[in-house]
């Protein structure tokens, strides 16, 4: 099986025992694991493919236990670096009554922000077939120009690169940099997942339809994807388009869906890049990986609620 590996940022979202109060009113948290590229490296373990995380943590007791956690789904860390200094990152994240999402993040700097291009496992990057990637390791350096260094080498030696830009607006100074940035990197990406929110962000129109999605669209790309949650997702390539819907379940929290979606789609092109080119196959790895990210909305948390194959299979 093929190495995927999965560069970026790991983290502790502290979560509060109570649904639908504010950050201070909330009357304490539990600890989810999470950070999208390590969601998605485990995602990929858990239906059985091969992954590695590359990545800072603090040298400190919750950056050993988030090392913990990938060696036991059975994600490779031989990527991993641990910083002397800076902490590993948190996040407060809460549901308030209106449906908002509000975050507080602790990240001044932390040590996923720290990665230096120096530190990269090369060879752990090399031996990748899959090199997948967000944006929030962009926002700063040193760790923006690790994350490029990463990029070119993986794609040097072959490797398909995937790129799920995860917007995060408060981490950035402004808008308008998240924006050009983000899109500074859209032609080096063989597949590139976006969410209805980002597409909107991205293209400053609220359009969630081909016309729109068509104009994030490069010939450097093999795969374009808009995912539009209990709607399913839309795919485009240089030969077809369509629509795979999803299946219908009882969502509790859907931390960890479009993640869970990427690592299944990762899990199944691997080995087989040509399904990028099989309408019908690719179709059905989309279905799959809806599968996967509907499942995972029905469970609380992200890591927690990622399922192996048979789990998604019992939508079918
Ligand atoms: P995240 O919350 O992780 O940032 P996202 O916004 O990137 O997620 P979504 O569109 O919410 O991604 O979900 C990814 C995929 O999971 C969807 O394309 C769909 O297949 C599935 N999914 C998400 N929510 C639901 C739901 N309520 N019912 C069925 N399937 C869902």
């Amino acid at each position: 099986k093929g190495m995927i590996v999965s560069f970026g940022e790991m983290l502790i979202d502290f979560v509060p025992t109570e649904s639908g109060v504010s950050l201070a009113e909330a009357p304490g948290f539990l600890k989810a694991p999470g950070g999208a590229p390590a969601n998605v490296a485990i995602a990929v373990a858990r239906l059985g493919g091969k992954a590695a995380f590359v990545g800072k943590l603090g040298d400190d007791e919750f950056g050993h236990m988030l090392a913990g956690i990938l060696k036991q789904y059975g994600v490779t860390g031989e990527g991993i670096s641990f910083d002397q200094g800076a902490r590993t990152a948190l996040a407060f994240v809460t549901l308030r009554a209106d449906g908002e999402r509000e975050f507080m993040f602790y990240r001044n700097p932390s040590a996923d922000m720290l990665l230096r291009p120096d530190e990269l496992n090369i060879e752990l990057i090399k031996s990748a077939k899959v090199f997948h990637y967000g944006s929030i390791s962009l926002i700063v350096e040193p760790c923006r120009s690790a994350h490029l260094k990463a990029m070119e080498v993986a794609k040097e030696a072959g490797a398909l690169l995937s790129y799920d830009p995860n917007l995060r607006e408060p981490l950035w100074p402004s808008r308008e940099e998240a924006k050009k940035q983000i899109l500074s990197i859209w032609d080096k990406a063989d597949v590139i997942k976006v969410s209805d929110v980002e597409l909107e962000f991205l293209t400053g129109s609220p359009k969630i339809d081909d016309a729109n999605a068509m104009t994030l669209w490069r010939d450097s790309l093999k795969l374009l994807l808009v995912t539009l949650g209990e709607k399913g997702c839309r795919y485009y390539t240089k030969n077809f388009r369509g629509v795979v819907e999803s299946f219908e379940v009882k969502a509790v929290d859907t931390t960890g869906a479009g993640d869970s979606f990427v690592g299944a789609l990762l899990a199944k092109i691997v080995d087989d890049h040509s399904i990028l080119e099989d309408e019908k196959r690719l179709r059905e790895v989309l279905k799959f990986a809806n599968a996967c990210g509907a499942v995972t909305t029905t469970k609380k948390g992200a890591i927690p609620a990622l399922p192996n194959e048979s789990e998604a299979l019992t939508l079918y």
